[in-house]
């Protein structure tokens, strides 16, 4: 079983259990990277020169994302490392962690970077109702797992899952993608090159999140016949409704106006079927049904990732090829 209190009769790596968590833990090693090594100078450039609106959505951005990769590491750290036993899941983990520090000290080498007001961007996550509320989504789920929560009850293993959906589907899987392509989208009009090319090395990063968390979710439901129930799966594909309709009003903050090719109705479309596909990768039907409004995403990021993802070596991770782009 991979849930419970790991002990130190657990802490020996083999034989390997879980082979999905020890290929992801060398994937993730090999696609390790450095955000000071992508120059921002051209970047800065294109940052003077854009509008009001344009800069309002990078300055939106930065007020979520730079907080919320530390939530995902306190997420982790409360609710995912202590309840699994399996070394190669916490191997895996301490890499995740890493990633999610290397992603956050990334946004501020970007905030560093640009002519943005540090003060207002820290204070926006807790003073925009918007932000406040998918910050305080995600809290909820993560508190229960330290109140009391016993991993061998039905309830504590429900609540795993939940805090699983919760920091993983839809924080990672959902409104981060939701953030990249709102960020990736400046590169379809020849700004922000480098900024884009850091962007990408996180969607590398967050695919192999992704791809652990549905590893996980799906190994759990495996093990535990008895959380698959009718009700308990509609809780679940309800999280994920919910946390559609929390981005459409933080996407409709972002672009009170829109921008040149960008505004929340084309964003929000590309939640929604982005959204569809997390359901289906949980084994759900599609809730929505939107086609792609952003065909580029498919071809840049969110399926060539998830291409090849159990073979331990994929040349378009390796460090050795950072210079791809
Ligand atoms: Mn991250
Ligand atoms: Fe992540």
């Amino acid at each position: 079983m991979i849930l419970g209190r790991p002990l130190n009769e657990d802490m020996q790596l083999r034989p390997i259990k879980y082979q999905w968590a020890y290929d992801l833990y060398n994937q993730a090693v090999a696609n390790t990277w450095f955000p000071h090594e992508i120059s921002l100078g051209e970047d800065l450039e294109d940052f003077k020169k854009m509008s009001e609106d344009e800069r309002h959505a990078v300055s939106f951005l930065m007020s979520f994302f730079n907080p919320a990769e530390l939530i995902v590491n306190r997420s982790l750290a409360l609710g995912v490392y202590p309840y699994l036993k399996a070394p190669e899941t916490h191997l895996y983990l301490a890499k995740q962690m890493w990633e999610e520090a290397n992603h956050s000290m990334a946004f501020e080498y970007v905030l560093e970077t640009f002519p943005l007001d540090r003060e207002v961007i820290f204070k926006r996550h807790r003073e925009t109702p918007s932000i406040k509320a998918k910050e305080d989504y995600i809290t909820k789920f993560t508190q229960r797992m330290t109140e009391n929560l016993d991993i061998e009850t039905l309830e504590g293993k429900k609540d795993f899952v939940r805090n699983l959906i919760a920091y993983n589907i839809v924080m990672e899987g959902v409104w981060f993608y939701s953030g990249f392509m709102v960020a990736l989208s400046f590169r379809q009009k020849q700004q922000l090159k480098n900024f884009a090319s850091m962007i990408d090395w996180v969607v590398r990063d967050e695919s192999l999140h992704l791809k652990f968390g549905i590893n996980l979710i799906l190994t759990i439901l495996e093990e535990n016949p008895d959380l698959s129930t009718p009700e308990f799966a509609a809780e679940i594909k309800n999280m994920v409704i919910e946390a559609v309709e929390m981005e459409v009003a933080y996407n409709n903050d972002m672009f009170p106006r829109g921008i040149l090719g960008l505004n929340a109705d084309y964003v929000n479309q590309y939640v929604r079927y982005i959204a569809d596909r997390r359901l289906e990768e949980l084994g759900f039907e599609p809730h929505y049904n939107d086609a792609n409004p952003a065909q580029w995403m498919a071809t840049e990021t969110d399926t060539l990732q998830l291409v090849n993802f159990f073979e331990t070596q994929n040349t378009n991770y390796e460090v050795n090829n950072r210079a791809h782009k």
